[in-house]
């Protein structure tokens, strides 16, 4: 079910065991090459497929795409949220269904910048509504690592920046907006490497993008993105079955 076509009496009749299915994105700077929608046309695209496999069983809203971009800000054309505003959206689509009965929610996100605030989010929320079921994940992230480490051929074997994958996923999904004369590798490195700093963008790239668009093809973005899809609906699916906790089996 897509929330944004159904009437509101089609959502009335709607089982609550339906998981309201929330895509975030962002809409900021993607280098030279991938437009400033890259994350969230990805992750509405993975959710597409959820629906698409799940459609009693998962209510699709409209992608947040104000995400947090912060550290895009110094390109022109990114629309950033503050953290807070980000929180708040998400909070305002959950506290908004909460009371029509849902209670099973999950953000698949498309965005890095969005990862900190998910946590906090959906923590807060739990803390103060301990009947929800509420989670979240990036879809990428349900992509085999041995898949991923087969299609990527650069050093970078995951996810970054209009890198290698997102410049694949984009060619596959959406090839008219790849403008793909200006692909580019981008990147610096911090030298001696320390681990877990805080850069802005306009620091880490001469141009905004990280790591190595120039091999991205179509075929990879395909072999990428029915991974991440296979993968999303699996989580979904259990899910919208029902999860419990339950004991782990006695060490033996
Ligand atoms: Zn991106």
């Amino acid at each position: 079910m897509i929330l944004s076509q159904m009437t509101w009496k089609e959502v009335d009749a709607a089982s609550r065991d339906a998981v309201v299915l929330i895509p975030t994105g962002s809409l900021e700077q993607h280098g030279p090459h991938l437009p400033l929608f890259t994350d969230t046309l990805l992750a509405t695209a993975a959710c597409d497929a959820v629906e698409a496999a799940l459609p009693e069983r998962v209510i699709m809203t409209p992608a947040i795409w104000q995400g947090a971009s912060g550290h895009h800000l110094s390109f022109s054309g990114t629309v950033s949220a503050t953290f807070e505003g980000y929180e708040l959206a998400i909070r305002s689509v959950v506290e908004s269904l909460m009371p029509h009965g849902f209670w099973k929610f999950y953000i698949l996100n498309g965005h890095g910048g969005n990862v900190a605030s998910n946590y906090i989010a959906t923590r807060r929320l739990k803390e103060e509504y301990p009947d929800l079921l509420i989670g979240h994940s990036d879809y990428f992230e349900h992509i085999p690592e041995e898949v991923q480490k087969d299609v990527m051929e650069g050093p970078v074997k995951s996810i970054k920046h209009a890198c290698e994958a997102e410049a694949s996923l984009m060619m596959h999904l959406h090839p008219d907006l790849v403008r793909m004369d200006l692909l580019r590798d981008d990147g610096l490195e911090c030298d001696p490497p320390v681990a877990g700093m805080t850069w802005m963008f306009d620091a880490m790239t001469e141009e905004g993008s990280l790591g190595y668009a120039t091999l991205g093809t179509a075929e990879k973005g395909k072999r990428l993105f029915e991974e991440a899809a296979k993968g999303c609906v699996e989580q979904i699916r259990r899910l919208a079955d029902g999860v419990v906790l339950k004991q782990r089996e006695p060490r033996s």
